[in-house]
């Protein structure tokens, strides 16, 4: 089985299901359908085939949907790009990825064409000539499936991106176990804000949607909590999927109480959830945020919490059906409940690797393990607690400080909005403990006198920061995760 398989069986079995929906249109699944094999005959026809590469830059649009599927029909492998990115970053993986064809949208042609397209390639704008495109596609049915299906590039929080190949099976066990373990059904309606150039919107959204039978919302970005409140609103939204970040905006939002809203089911993952925020969502909504853990890489869930079972706070569950996972120490042993190392993956959702890159595939892998670069530890019970990035530790005066301990204890004042803590270089310490934050409407910058005291009774005095920076916003990934290299860049 794969996603475009499954997708097709729904087109023959409930042929009249809304399957997508947008401001203003909707597809069924049957309709939905035909559009992906017209362009998909279309690519043959155009002898984009086997092996090929699509890039799709794009918002969240019927547009990105169509050309997602249909690439899997033609065998061609889609490269899903981030809308938001400049020139010179579209340059370093168009070079990487050599498309044949590249669909993207009117406002951002200009920048991927002076990104050095030096190799022949077509480029569609959506509207108009994107519909003419798929209109000359011929009707007729066919499958040319190949192994490879998305090559998606890690959004570059860690430096240059690098091309994560995944495959069908990757992405259709990964949907297909996440929605069974959410409880997600046909009668599910799904609104699709996070991007969906990015494997959580992808695994976590659309596919285990499509999957089950149900329907999606496209809004094309996050542009506020008000449209996207209105929206769930409107839409009778039953299940939400975003980063903390939106999850945070979401609570925070004074109108929230207006809403009359039916969601049952909301997913978090991407970054850490504060577990300030996992209580308040529980008491605004009655039900609890299912939290899990993965990587672009790994298609993307390694694990998660059940959603009905034994949720544990702070943890990001168990490793889900089929895959594995241990903790290892730096000598590459295996350690035991309660000691934090480095958290190995291996199962159906692991990358074939690096397009094109054996030595980062060789540091990535070990016995066949795939080395996450995420410090963590497991309990007992098997239930997995992420600390924090490899990289981001912070070496005090030689003692560890893990960031997210300390951003933990920052989200508990009333006054912090966001809170990134980061190291900054000192000639006697080695690293500084610095404190990013954006505050809650209100408050105003004094508040920073009180917050050294604040954590001073809540955590070990090294692991406080010796600096508390207030800033209007943080810089962000697509996919709503603080950046912190960029944010150590502007700070130090
Ligand atoms: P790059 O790989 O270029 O640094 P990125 O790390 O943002 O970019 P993703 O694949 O989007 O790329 O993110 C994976 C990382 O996100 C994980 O390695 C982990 O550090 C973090 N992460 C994911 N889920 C969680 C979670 N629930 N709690 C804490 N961290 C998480």
């Amino acid at each position: 089985m794969n996603l475009d398989l499954k997708l097709q069986k729904h087109a023959e079995h409930r042929p009249e299901s809304p399957a997508i929906g947008w401001d203003t249109g909707e597809l069924t699944y049957r309709q939905l359908n035909e559009r992906i094999q017209k362009l998909a005959n279309r690519f043959m026809e155009r002898g984009i085939g086997p092996g090929d590469k699509v890039a799709i830059i794009l918002e969240n649009s019927p547009e990105l949907v169509i050309s997602y599927y249909a690439s899997m029909r033609a065998g061609v492998i889609n490269v899903p790009v981030n809308p938001s990115l400049a020139s010179r970053e579209y340059g370093v993986i168009l070079n990487d990825c050599r498309p044949k064809l590249i669909i993207t949208e009117i406002k951002i042609v200009e920048k991927v064409k002076n990104s050095g397209l030096d190799w022949p390639v077509e480029l569609i704008v959506t509207g108009p000539d994107f519909d003419r495109y798929i209109d000359q596609g011929g009707a007729a049915p066919g499958n040319h499936y190949q192994e490879d299906c998305t090559i998606l590039y890690t959004s570059g929080t860690t430096g240059v991106p690098k091309g994560a190949v995944l495959t069908h099976d990757n992405l259709y066990i990964n949907a297909d176990v996440f929605g069974r373990n959410l409880g997600l059904t046909d009668r599910d309606r799904t609104l699709i804000v996070a991007p969906l150039t990015h494997i959580a919107a992808q695994s976590n959204l659309l596919n285990p949607t499509l999957i089950s039978g149900g329907y999606c919302y496209l809004l094309k970005r996050w542009k506020s909590t008000v449209e996207t409140l209105g929206k769930m609103e409107k839409k009778r939204i039953t299940y939400f999927f975003g980063p903390p970040t939106m999850i945070t905006y979401i609570l925070n939002e004074p109108a929230l109480v207006d809403y009359d809203l039916k969601l049952r089911l909301t997913y978090t993952g991407a970054a850490p959830l504060p577990e300030e925020i996992f209580q308040r969502w529980t008491e605004r909504f009655g039900f609890e945020i299912v939290e899990g853990y993965g990587l672009t890489e790994t298609s993307p869930v390694v694990c998660m919490n059940p959603a009905v079972g034994k949720k544990k706070l702070r943890s990001v569950g168990l490793p889900i059906e089929d895959v594995q996972v241990k903790i290892m120490s730096e000598g590459f042993e295996e350690v035991p409940p309660g000691t934090p190392g480095e958290l190995v993956v291996k199962g159906p959702n692991v990358m074939k690797g690096y397009y094109k890159r054996e030595e980062e595939n060789r540091k990535a892998f070990r016995d066949g393990w795939f080395k996450t670069g995420d410090v963590a530890m497991k309990d007992d019970e098997g239930y997995i607690y992420i600390i924090d990035r490899k990289k981001d530790l912070i070496i005090r005066s030689g003692f560890n400080v893990y960031p997210r301990e300390v951003e933990e204890v920052l989200y508990m004042h009333p006054a912090i909005l966001e809170a990134a803590v980061i190291g900054t270089p000192h000639p006697e310490k080695g690293e500084t403990v610095v404190a990013v934050l954006t505050l809650r409407d209100g408050y105003g910058e004094s508040v920073v006198e009180k917050l050294e005291h604040f954590c001073r009774e809540r955590l070990a005095s090294y692991k406080v920061p010796s600096e508390f920076r207030v800033v209007a916003e943080f810089p962000k990934t697509n996919s709503g995760k603080i950046m912190k290299a960029k944010l150590k860049e502007v700070m130090v």
